[in-house]
């Protein structure tokens, strides 16, 4: 395979003494030809000063930047095989859209029929042949993005670089876009680079995942990897629900320092060979399942039951006993930080 973006030791750092903000904190990384990877993180993480530095739109304060193996870090933006997608789009209101998709060709003065044609290429691939004489304002959301898509790939980039493409449509649209972006990616072979918040999205689309956490990635991984095997405790919390034992309870529940539960892997079941038992504190219906809190001796336990048409969900003040398997228990290393 051969390697596509690396980042080494790159820092972000705005301003200066006192009010100096380190957006991003020494990160190596290393993304490989054609995958579909996603950086997660809380917002303020650094996901976007990371993705314009590749974009060359923000000149790291430290390390290097290569792309396809080149050193690319002092290169402006058009010198770089990179385009980007931004969470607005960006499109230009008055022109139509054969042309915004069209418009890095038209800088670089490619004759009108070849542009038009290859835009007219571009539109049919996300499934827009036939609204090139429309305006952006006449078209939808869902649409739009699709058009900001045509437009960052017309120009045949190495990566594409996305940020947060999919945050202004709503949910169901957001789902589908999902799918048929992870199907394009798979078509064309680009190396796709994502930002997302959305734990959901991240585990959904990527090959890898890279989780942010104030300016340092602190896993990269395939999703299954850094779900059911978080390397800290923020990635275990930040990615999907999880229970985090300490001290005590951890030792007497686990038997390790501190260990990740999570809650769609315990049931509720006979007080015969049960791991705790407690007493229901909450009772939260989601629809595909329900989630209870089990105070067990005065630690929170969540558990996220399936719905069946046999068993009635606990209630509130019910006892419980709850079981998990030994594999269900992921130790995580020590340390106070939550
Ligand atoms: P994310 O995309 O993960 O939400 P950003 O990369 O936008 O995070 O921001 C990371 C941190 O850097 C935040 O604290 C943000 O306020 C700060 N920051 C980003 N851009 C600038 C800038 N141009 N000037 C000063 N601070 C900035
Ligand atoms: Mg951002």
């Amino acid at each position: 395979m051969t390697t596509a973006v690396t980042l080494d030791r790159v820092s972000c750092v705005f301003g200066q003494g006192a009010q100096a903000v380190r957006a991003v904190d020494g990160v190596d990384l290393t993304i490989e030809a054609g995958e579909f990877f996603t950086l997660l993180g809380p917002s303020g993480s650094g996901k976007t000063t990371c993705l314009r530095m590749i974009g060359g739109f923000t000149l790291p304060t430290a390390g290097r930047i290569l792309i396809g193996g080149e050193d690319v870090t002092q290169r402006p933006p058009y010198a770089r095989p990179v385009n980007t997608v931004f969470q607005d789009y960006a499109l230009f209101p008055h022109m139509n859209i054969r042309d915004n998709v069209a418009y890095s060709l038209m800088v670089r003065k490619v004759p009108k029929a070849e542009r038009e044609k290859r835009a007219d290429e571009l539109l049919a691939l996300v499934e827009l042949a036939g609204v090139g004489e429309r305006r952006p304002g006449q078209l939808s959301g869902g649409q739009r993005q699709r058009v900001a898509l045509a437009r960052a790939l017309i120009n045949q980039p190495q990566v594409l670089l996305l940020d947060e493409p999919l945050g202004a449509l709503d949910l169901k649209l957001r789902e589908q876009m999902q799918s048929e972006l992870k199907a394009l990616q798979r078509r064309l072979g680009i190396t796709f680079l994502f930002i997302t918040h959305d734990q959901h999205e991240a585990l959904s689309m990527s090959d890898r995942i890279g989780v942010f956490n104030a300016g340092r990635l602190e896993q990269v991984g395939t999703p299954q990897l850094v779900y059911n095997a978080p390397a800290t405790r923020f990635v275990a919390q930040f990615v999907g629900a999880a229970n985090v034992l300490d001290g005590e309870p951890a030792r007497r529940l686990t038997g390790h320092a501190a260990a990740m539960l999570r809650p769609e892997r315990i049931r509720v079941g006979a007080a015969d060979g049960a791991r705790a038992a407690g007493t229901v504190a909450e009772v939260q219906y989601f629809g595909a399942f329900t989630r209870v809190r089990v105070d067990v001796g005065g630690c929170a336990i969540q558990a996220d039951l399936p719905e069946t048409p046999a068993s009635r969900p606990p209630a509130t003040g019910d006892t419980v006993h709850l079981h998990w398997d030994d594999r269900a228990v992921h130790a995580l290393g020590p340390g106070a930080a939550a």
